[in-house]
């Protein structure tokens, strides 16, 4: 096997066991992208295996810490096994909830695999040129392990670029998904459709966070901005609240979101559904005087990378001042980011400056994160990504 030297004083990321290794870290050296390779110390000592890639800035992707070991189909199996094994609580009762994240890349000591159970389906993701080159021995083993009726995939392009690999979609095994399918989410079902046309599939990240804020929703006029196929709103009925006005920029997000709720027996008018940019939307209703008693913002990624933060904590802060604004004296705010390069801690900061501005005394009622498909390796900090507040408003 051939074998890949750190630098000097270059060290410090192998010590902490992360799974990254950055190109200057790394001897410079030949090689075919995605191949398997022992890392050495720069003194020689091998302590790890790894996937090079000498094309991408993130040279090595480590992923077990034998450097002796071998990197055969019994190992790949043992680590699927493993990772689909955690999962298996989640869906104890597949009549309340049969879909999760199974594997979750690096978090997984699966660096660049994604796998989402939505319920008899798979939707995989291939992102980095390791895990393209074992993408045959992957499948067949996802076939073996879970045994689901079709296996499609649906990789990041974007991610998939920066390691030299072209876009790559579709069905890879076993049948497309039907029209009309439905997965169960806390006792919600939800449509889901991964065929090649359509593509809503669902954010199944957000599954706890749903229940524990729609624990919240009883009795209460509730906003749910940024409601994709309607998560929050149905949990949210689901739990009793008086009204839910339901807000998103896309038609296609609204056209399921009401599926949804006929599949759920709601009736069509029991929501207000508004197509709408939420920032836009906000002013308005703080303008023609209008108040909710709870807001749900949900708002996709708008810090992707640590670059950037500075503009997307603005775009935070201005969302959550006017969340504050709307919301009824004693009402709640549940707010969250989904963005990496944003931490817990900057979500506060934002919150609190947002409550100075707004003239609300803010408290925390809860603190949110991710769901135990979507696991925080404390080796790997940036498998953290997702972040809310339930926050009461005064
Ligand atoms: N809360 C949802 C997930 C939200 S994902 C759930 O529980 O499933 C982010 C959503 O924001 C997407 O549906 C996207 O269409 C929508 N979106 C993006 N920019 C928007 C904007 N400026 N105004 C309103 N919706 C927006």
């Amino acid at each position: 096997m051939k074998k890949i030297y750190l630098k000097e004083a270059r060290e410090k990321s192998l010590k902490n066991k992360h799974p990254w290794i950055f190109k200057s870290a790394v001897k410079p050296a030949k090689g075919e992208a995605g191949e398997i390779v022992q890392v050495c110390t720069s003194a020689g000592k091998a302590v790890a295996l790894a996937f090079y890639n000498p094309h991408s800035q993130i040279s090595l992707r480590l992923f077990s810490w034998d450097p002796e070991g071998k990197a055969d189909r019994t190992f790949w199996e043992d680590r699927i096994v493993r990772a689909v094994g955690k999962r298996d609580f989640l869906l104890a009762d597949p009549t309340m909830t049969d879909s999760c994240r199974l594997i979750f890349g690096e978090a997984d000591e699966l660096p660049g695999l994604v796998v989402d159970r939505y319920n008899e389906y798979l939707s995989v993701q291939f992102l980095t040129a390791g895990m393209e080159l074992l993408r045959e021995e992957i499948l067949s083993l996802l076939d073996r392990v879970v045994k689901p009726k079709g296996i499609l995939e649906k990789s990041d392009t974007d991610m998939r670029k920066l390691e030299g690999l072209g876009p790559s979609e579709g069905l890879l095994r076993g049948r497309e998904m039907p029209p009309a399918y439905a997965i169960r989410e806390n006792g919600i079902r939800f449509f889901v459709d991964l065929t090649a046309g359509q593509k809503t599939g669902f954010y199944l990240d957000q599954r706890d966070n749903r229940r524990k804020t729609a624990r919240w929703a009883k009795g209460l006029d509730v906003l749910d901005a940024f409601c994709y196929s309607g998560g929050f709103s149905l949990n949210a009925w689901k739990e009793g609240a008086r009204s839910v006005t339901a807000v998103d920029s896309s038609d296609t997000a609204l056209e399921a979101l009401r599926d949804n709720m006929t599949l759920n027996g709601i009736e069509k008018d029991a929501f207000t559904v508004v197509e709408d940019n939420a920032f836009e939307f906000l002013r308005r209703e703080i303008r023609e005087g209008r108040t909710y008693d709870m807001i749900i913002l949900d708002p996709p990624k708008l810090a992707p990378t640590k670059a950037h933060v500075e503009k997307a904590m603005r775009a935070y802060k201005d969302l959550n001042l006017q969340g504050l604004k709307l919301v009824k004296k004693g009402g709640i705010l549940a707010t969250f980011s989904c963005s990496g390069g944003l931490s817990l801690q900057d979500l506060k900061m934002i919150c609190a400056w947002s409550a100075l501005d707004a003239h609300r005394n803010v408290t925390v009622l809860e603190v949110l994160s991710q769901p135990p498909d979507h696991p925080v390796s404390l080796r790997y900090p940036e498998s953290e990504y997702l972040k809310g507040l339930i926050l009461r408003v005064e």
